[in-house]
């Protein structure tokens, strides 16, 4: 609506010629103000209709007295300078377009960089302390949850015998299992580099215990091919439930002694931890 007052206060100010005919001065403001509110492309479109307006003012015979008040140098002047004016606006208006855009995309590179791994495309160590710092800032017992450490077995075997590129694409495939096989509420991450962290809301012990074996199974009967072989690894994973006055470090620390003893006792297993 003001927008609009101003081209209609603007366009009377030209049909009148204001104080002592300098009304016409005034019309330099639309141009900035029409792209600032609308816009590059929808600006350049009222500024177009606009200009054609004052045009028809200004020029079109017998129309109205603004066709006496001022010499035909001035409004031709005041075209030009008009129309220099806006070509001026549109091209600040573009490169502030663009530098909005590059900040743009800076932004959303930068946030997925802070809160996702690159190679997994998981959450990462960092978010994931964030994520568990959230859960225990909101706890109560209506809002439990469980945590589940797991880590791969024998890793640094398969980087040994296959190569680090091939850890890579095993460590790839594991998330995708790990993607495809969680409930969709379930949250994990790569807590490092061979071990992933999932958290698990409205989930007890036994529960999160229950999930803990499904994901295992399901790294168990995955195979990853490179050329002609198939690779298999396996899992072991450390289970806890949280409960009202641990930190952060602490549930971590219980998970990762659930995890110790699974992989002492022979690992491709899931520990409950006490
Ligand atoms: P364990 O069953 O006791 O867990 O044995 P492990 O060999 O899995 O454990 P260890 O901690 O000895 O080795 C982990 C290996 O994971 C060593 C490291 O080179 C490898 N690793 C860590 N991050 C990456 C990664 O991003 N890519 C690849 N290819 N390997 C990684
Ligand atoms: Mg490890
Ligand atoms: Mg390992």
């Amino acid at each position: 609506i003001i927008i609009y007052s101003l081209y209609i206060l603007m366009l009377y100010l030209v049909y009148t010629g204001g104080v002592a005919s300098t009304g016409p001065l005034w019309i330099f403001i639309v141009p900035p103000v029409s792209l600032y509110v609308h816009g590059l492309k929808k600006g350049l479109l009222n500024i177009a209709i606009f200009v054609s307006l004052t045009c028809l003012i200004m020029f079109f015979p017998y129309s109205v007295y603004a066709q006496d008040i001022y010499p035909f140098e001035f409004k031709l002047r005041l075209l030009y300078s008009f129309l220099t004016i806006s070509f001026l606006s549109a091209l600040y208006e573009f490169s502030r377009n663009e530098l909005y855009n590059n900040a743009l995309e800076l932004n959303q590179k930068l946030h997925k960089l802070a809160h996702f791994d690159e190679l997994t495309g998981l959450h990462n160590r960092r978010d994931s302390q964030l994520k568990l710092n959230q859960n225990i800032a909101v706890f109560n017992p209506e809002q439990r949850f469980s945590i589940l450490l797991c880590d791969i077995d024998y890793f640094k075997l398969v980087n040994d015998k296959y190569g680090h590129g091939a850890g890579d694409l095993v460590l790839i495939k594991i998330s995708e299992v790990f993607q495809r096989t969680k409930n969709q509420t379930d949250y994990v991450s790569r807590w490092g580099g061979e071990e992933f962290l999932f958290i698990l809301p409205q989930t007890d012990q036994i529960e999160a215990f229950e999930v803990a074996e499904r994901l295992r199974s399901a790294v168990f009967e995955q195979s990853v091919s490179l050329d002609d072989e198939d690779i298999k690894v396996t899992i072991s994973i450390g289970v806890k439930e949280y409960h009202m006055g641990l930190s952060v470090d602490q549930l971590i620390n219980d998970a990762d002694k659930a995890l110790y003893e699974a992989k002492k006792l022979g690992r491709n297993r899931s520990i409950s931890a006490a």
